[in-house]
């Protein structure tokens, strides 16, 4: 059963922490984590205390799109997870706790007393945000993050591409069933402009989202960005590193409209 933490108004998401926002996406490699990324970096930016948590543990990005992907996580006194610090974000991310290149076989209960760990026996501290990059689809980890936390909201990522629209709406699907309100979706890897030329190019199609966005606000459209992509190979979120491309202004759009 599908029994989510109805979030009482008022109370925080958890101690300390105002909001608890989830970024979420039917299909793997729509942009999830540079779009989770690229939220924390932008909210840090404009002042607010923000958290990072990689709960995309098959497949864990984020700290090296943060730049600290040899990092390893160590534990206060009263034995807490200290979150690693980049960019004015807290992280924290399976990555860092297992030696680079090696999988991680988990069943489902050793996977929800993991993020259970990083959720509740982290020193994170006091925050306004902790933006969680979930892992694609609709399985144990999204179920145990919603029975975990008081969740604000949850973000989706696709592209607009008619698969990756049809696993959004599943995702969609599965957050109005665990009563985790949908903000809203980010449309990635929208278009691409060719810089010689100037010519906009529809690689996955057009206007999928906005159909999807119907029921929930159209957050933001992120043009395919060849920087935005080697800005985090080289470990420094795209709105930080070139904050006036189209790809770093649609973003913290969305950071804005949260
Ligand atoms: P997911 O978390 O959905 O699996 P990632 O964020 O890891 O996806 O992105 C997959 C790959 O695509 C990464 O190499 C990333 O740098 C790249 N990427 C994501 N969004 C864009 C974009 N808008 N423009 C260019 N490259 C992108």
């Amino acid at each position: 059963t599908f029994g989510a933490v109805v979030r009482t108004p008022g109370q925080p998401a958890l101690p300390g922490v105002k909001h608890v926002i989830l970024v979420g996406s039917g299909k793997g490699g729509v942009g999830k984590s540079s779009v989770a990324v690229n939220l924390a970096a932008s909210l840090a930016r404009d002042g607010a205390r923000t958290g990072l948590l990689d709960a995309d543990v098959y497949g864990p990005s984020v700290a090296h799109m943060m730049g600290m992907g040899s990092a390893k996580i160590t534990a206060n006194a009263e034995r807490k997870m200290l979150p690693l610090e980049a960019h004015g974000v807290r992280f924290l991310s399976m990555a860092n706790l297992s030696p680079a290149g090696q999988a991680l076989v988990w069943r489902g209960p050793m996977l929800h007393s993991a993020i259970q760990q990083f959720v509740k026996d982290a020193a994170w501290g006091e925050l306004d945000y902790l933006i969680v990059d979930l892992p694609p689809g609709t399985g144990d980890v999204q179920l145990s993050l919603t029975q975990t936390i008081q969740v604000t909201g949850a973000v989706i990522v696709t592209t607009p591409q008619d698969v990756a629209l049809i696993d959004a709406a599943r995702a969609i699907d599965m957050f109005r069933k665990a009563s985790v309100p949908v903000l809203g979706i980010v449309e990635n890897m929208s278009y691409f402009v060719a810089p010689d030329t100037g010519l906009t190019y529809d690689l996955f199609g057009r206007g999928g989202s906005r159909k999807l966005g119907e029921q929930f606000p159209l957050l933001g459209e992120v043009p395919i960005d060849v920087e935005l992509r080697s800005d985090a190979d080289q470990g420094t979120p795209g709105v930080l590193a070139h904050p006036d491309s189209a790809a770093s202004r649609a973003l913290q759009g969305v950071a804005r409209a949260l």
